[in-house]
């Protein structure tokens, strides 16, 4: 049977099965928890608390007024030890809020169930999923609050689950799906109960059939008026983009959102946020993460608190085996290479990933050979090989006019190709370049 899925992609080896089976363990977090001011896409937040308070689980400890922000909730009881800074996982410096774990685990009083959340109105559903610091949990930590507030007038006809986990490794989705699909259709029901004129729709990677088996039967369970659409495996099946037109055959036009289109797309986890904010009162805490890699000794699926070292995930899945080259926040594919372990987790983080030398080697560039390979695979339809051109000829004007500005950032190009080009790298520094500039314009625009 063919399966839905979108143009273009690669098949990279999925390297699944080291996590696969590994039902998720929780994490108890020691000593001292950071949490970065920044761990969302939008405005990042300011502390609320002082060094020397005591907070509890769930308790606000940052927040901004700006629309495009979310806020920052201790997963842990104790007293600020510190706000100042700290290496983050990107490896930037940033500001952060340090707690000292007192290990009680005592939980704030405001966590307070909610009532039926069918006789909430949107606005409050809104509300709640907003002070409960909801973000996209897929990666993109775009605030939920915001995805959720359409334009007005904007009809969403989909609200689709993603649930594609296409990036090799990662299974921190497919285990959620398998041991706790409840939160996730809940979530989603929630959701349809704010757009109630919308299709909900659980999208899931083919190879992923547990997964899909067990979404079906709680779906049948419940009655409830959700599909679960299987698609075919292929990378990257899980970017906002590519899975929009394989579930409605809509494209996004450049620059505009899904919404425009009249989609919204959660990840699983955020969909099982939704459900414990709305119906449990309790926020973002912790998320699911995936440590893996052949430099690991025994990989597995850890629940961790937000703000518990990557150094403290790697040791609960047993250290490190051999000497690791690469440890990767996320996936091979899109991952960021991290310069040290002892950075906080953020609720952006789907995995840890660390590499050895064999699984990871190094490789020098040569020259471009024109086989297009990069072009077939790039799911945007863009020239990765001409815009690795402009930029290396800082040819950012001709860059940003073959569309490089569209470039999701995938991998793909880099992937497929034979001549090792950094192409992704390179599209990522144009774009950086760009925005760059454009900065500078409006600053100085400002001036005159
Ligand atoms: S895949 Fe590599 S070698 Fe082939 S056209 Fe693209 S950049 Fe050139
Ligand atoms: S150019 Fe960008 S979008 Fe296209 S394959 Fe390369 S990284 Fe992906």
């Amino acid at each position: 049977m063919n399966l839905p899925t979108f143009k273009g992609g690669i098949h990279p080896p999925e390297s699944k099965s080291q996590t696969a089976d590994r039902e998720i363990e929780m994490l108890s977090p020691r000593g001292c928890l950071v949490y970065p001011m920044s761990q969302h896409l939008g405005v990042p937040c300011s502390p609320i608390v002082k060094k020397g308070e005591r907070v509890l689980v769930g308790q606000k400890i940052a927040d901004s007024e700006a629309f495009v922000s979310a806020p920052i909730l201790s997963s842990v009881s104790g007293v600020v030890k510190e706000i100042g800074t700290h290496m983050t996982i990107s490896g930037a410096v940033e500001a952060c809020v340090t707690i000292e774990n007192d290990t009680m685990f005592e939980y704030a009083a405001s966590l307070l169930p909610h009532r039926d959340y069918r006789e909430l109105g949107r606005a409050e559903c809104v509300k709640i999923i907003r002070e409960a610091g909801i973000v996209g949990m897929g990666g993109a930590a775009f605030p939920t609050h915001v995805k959720l507030s359409p334009p007005p007038g904007r009809e969403i006809k989909w609200i689709i689950v993603n649930g594609a986990e296409c990036e090799p490794f990662l299974n921190c989705d497919n285990r959620l799906m398998i041991e706790h699909p409840e939160p996730i259709i809940g979530g989603l029901e929630i959701c349809l109960h704010i757009f109630p004129g919308a299709e909900g729709i659980i999208a899931v990677e083919n190879n992923k059939p547990e997964a899909i088996r067990r979404l079906e039967g709680e779906l049948s369970e419940r009655g409830a008026n959700i599909r679960v659409m299987p698609h075919a495996v292929k990378y990257p099946q899980g970017a906002e983009k590519m899975l929009i037109y394989t579930v409605t055959g809509q494209e996004i036009p450049p620059g505009a959102l899904p919404a425009e289109v009249g989609c919204i797309v959660l990840n699983v986890g955020t969909a099982a946020h939704i459900w414990n904010a709305v119906i449990d009162g309790i926020p973002v805490l912790d998320r699911v993460i995936s440590v893996a890699g052949d430099a690991v000794a025994n990989p597995k699926n850890i629940m961790a608190p937000l703000g518990a070292s990557v150094r403290e995930l790697i040791d609960s899945a047993g250290g490190f085996v051999g000497e690791p080259v690469k440890v990767l926040s996320g996936g091979p594919m899109m991952g960021i290479s991290m310069r040290s372990v002892d950075v906080p987790t953020v609720k952006g983080t789907s995995g840890i990933l660390a590499l050895t030398a064999k699984s990871a080697p190094l490789f020098g560039e040569s020259n471009c050979i024109r086989c297009g390979r990069c072009v077939s695979a790039c799911p945007m339809g863009l020239l990765p090989l001409s815009l690795d051109r402009f930029v290396r000829l800082r040819q950012y004007a001709e860059f940003e006019s073959s569309g490089g500005m569209n470039c999701i950032e995938c991998g793909s190009c880099t992937y497929s190709c034979p001549a090792r080009r950094h192409l992704t790298q390179t599209c990522r520094d144009g774009k950086s370049e760009v925005m760059a500039a454009r900065k500078r314009q409006k600053e100085k625009g400002a001036l005159s």
